[in-house]
Formats: C-alpha cells, sequence, structure tokens
C-alpha cells in the first residue's frame, strides 16, 4: 500500500470509530425531578416575600418540570429572635405564598430556626417543635415517603445542647434507632436520599478567616453524630445523596460513595445578598432509575 493511502486508510479508521469506542448515552430520563430549597428564612422583610416568589416561579418554569420540591428547613425567618405575634405572620406568610405561587408537591423537614427554645416560655404554644410541625401538618419530625422508585428520609436534626441552653446537631437516641430499622427496612435496589437541615458531612466549616493553627466548628454547624451516620451509611450502598443547608453556603463532599450536598440558601447571606461566594439559590436533581443522579445549584 502507498504511504499516502495508508494514511487516508489510519485517517477514515480515526473518523468512524468502532461502535463500542462511541460512549452510550449515560442516561435515560429521569424517573423524577426534586428542586431543594433550603433556608429561606421567610418574613414580610428585606424584599423576602417578592425574591421568593421569584424563586417559585423559576422553579416551575422549568422542562422536564419538577416533580416533587423538597424544602430543607429554616421555613421561616425566626421564631426565636421575633416578636411572638410576627412568628404567627411569618408561618401566615409561608403558608399564603405555597398555596398562590407553587402548583408543585412539597416535603418539609425542620430547621433551627422553625423550632422555639427559649426556656421560660415551656407553657407557651409557641414552644418546641409542635407548633411548626402541626403548621406543617406533620405527625413527627422525621419521616420517610416513597416516590417512583426513590425513598427519601427526612431527618430532624435540630435538638437540645448537653447543657440544654442551645441546640446541637444530632438524631438522638429514638430518631438513630428509628434511622436503623428503616434503613434495615429498605430493599437493597432502592435508592435513598435523605435530607437533614444541618449538614451530616461539609467541608465549608473549613473555611474560615483567620485560622492559626486549628478549626473550630460548633456542634450546631454539623451533625456531631456524622461518624455514627456515616459508619451506618456504610453499610448501605443504596445510599445515594444526603441534601443539607443550614450554612447558607453550597458544597459537595463525596464520602465512600454517598454524596454530601450543602445547597446554599435561597435567601444567599439572609436577604442580603451572597453568602461568601454562594449566591441565593436552590438544588435542582434530577434522580435515575438506576440510582444515579445529576444535579447542579440555580440561582434564580
Ligand atoms: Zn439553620
Amino acid at each position: 500500500m502507498k504511504r499516502r493511502s495508508l494514511l487516508k486508510g489510519l485517517g477514515a479508521a480515526a473518523l468512524t470509530p468502532s461502535l463500542s469506542f462511541i460512549p452510550k448515552p449515560k442516561k435515560d430520563t429521569p424517573v423524577l425531578r426534586v428542586a431543594h430549597i433550603t433556608d429561606v428564612h421567610l418574613k414580610n422583610d428585606l424584599g423576602a416575600p417578592k425574591k421568593f416568589e421569584r424563586c417559585l416561579h423559576h422553579i416551575q418554569q422549568h422542562s422536564p418540570k419538577v416533580d416533587l420540591i423538597l424544602n430543607g428547613g429554616d421555613i421561616v425567618f425566626d421564631m426565636n429572635k421575633e416578636k411572638r405575634s410576627d412568628i404567627d405572620a411569618q408561618w401566615k406568610l409561608m403558608e399564603m405564598m405555597m398555596k398562590n405561587e407553587n402548583d408543585i408537591p412539597v416535603k418539609y423537614c425542620l430547621g433551627n430556626h422553625d423550632i422555639w427554645w427559649n426556656e421560660d416560655s415551656k407553657n407557651e404554644i409557641f414552644y418546641g417543635k409542635q407548633y411548626s410541625l402541626d403548621r406543617l401538618e406533620l405527625k413527627e419530625p422525621y419521616y420517610s415517603f416513597k416516590q417512583n422508585g426513590w425513598k427519601f428520609i427526612i431527618l430532624d436534626s435540630t435538638h437540645q445542647d448537653i447543657d440544654d441552653t442551645w441546640y446541637i446537631g444530632k438524631l438522638g437516641d429514638r430518631q438513630m434507632q428509628w434511622l436503623t430499622t428503616e434503613l434495615k427496612n429498605t430493599p437493597k435496589k432502592t435508592p435513598i436520599v435523605i435530607m437533614s437541615h444541618i449538614p451530616i458531612l461539609t467541608s465549608v466549616l473549613m473555611i474560615q478567616d483567620n485560622v492559626v493553627n486549628r478549626w473550630e466548628f460548633l456542634g450546631g454547624d454539623m451533625h456531631t453524630d456524622c461518624a455514627e451516620l456515616t459508619n451506618l451509611f456504610y453499610e448501605y450502598s443504596n445510599i445515594k445523596l444526603c441534601l443539607s443547608g443550614h450554612i447558607h453556603i453550597r458544597d459537595k463532599v463525596v464520602y465512600n460513595d454517598v454524596t454530601y450536598i450543602c445547597d446554599g440558601a435561597v435567601s444567599g447571606a439572609w436577604w442580603d445578598g451572597i453568602r461568601r461566594q454562594t449566591k441565593p439559590g436552590y438544588g435542582l436533581i434530577d434522580l435515575y432509575a438506576d440510582g444515579s443522579f445529576n444535579e447542579s445549584y440555580i440561582t434564580y
């Protein structure tokens, strides 16, 4: 064969790779598209209602459309630092907006700001978690449900600190037992998404100004039972994704094949711009029948 036709032959071979080299389309269509909104911190101030309305409309304009909204907590601005009459107003505003500006089903998780902690008010109707649970029509602050072949486990992150004065991130014995049983009873082939308000595992706590020779994390910033939870998750390869908020900074950590995503905040820096480099936004997640997913952080 002449050199020219040899090159021509090689060129043709290079241009028409055999079928085995053509990457197969990685995914089919998702079985479920989820919007993860967290840290909305809604109140009638700081332009929050208008901006949240924009966010809800943004979520509803996607194609394919979003099937489910997961609200990751800190639903209202703050039950502790507001006047009592304002707490009621914040919840009414949230209910009104979700009714008038949104058509997608929503599942909720409690955040630390959705819980009234003030110790000298134990007899108030606002005290503890019951008030928010009633408003959200939830029986328990942790629960699970199935949708389109995926299982969703919603956790209750916020518990009183050891000295009872504030909160830390943990499940507590009763919920840990429930979660263990729940995982055990889920078929191994059913992929699982877990949502908590406080991150189970996040890297962003390490981004601190003026570190000299050590980092300091608060027990309220990440799950203090992180080791126990990651040990438990190691037993279940069907746990795919753990979603959280709370920090208002977006990050993604993969540990033992579980992806931990802290999905920024709808409110950004509490309705005052950007929190470090994270803009106000929400997570958009496509879940597939084979247990894989695609996800991105969407600013609105
Ligand atoms: Zn929070």
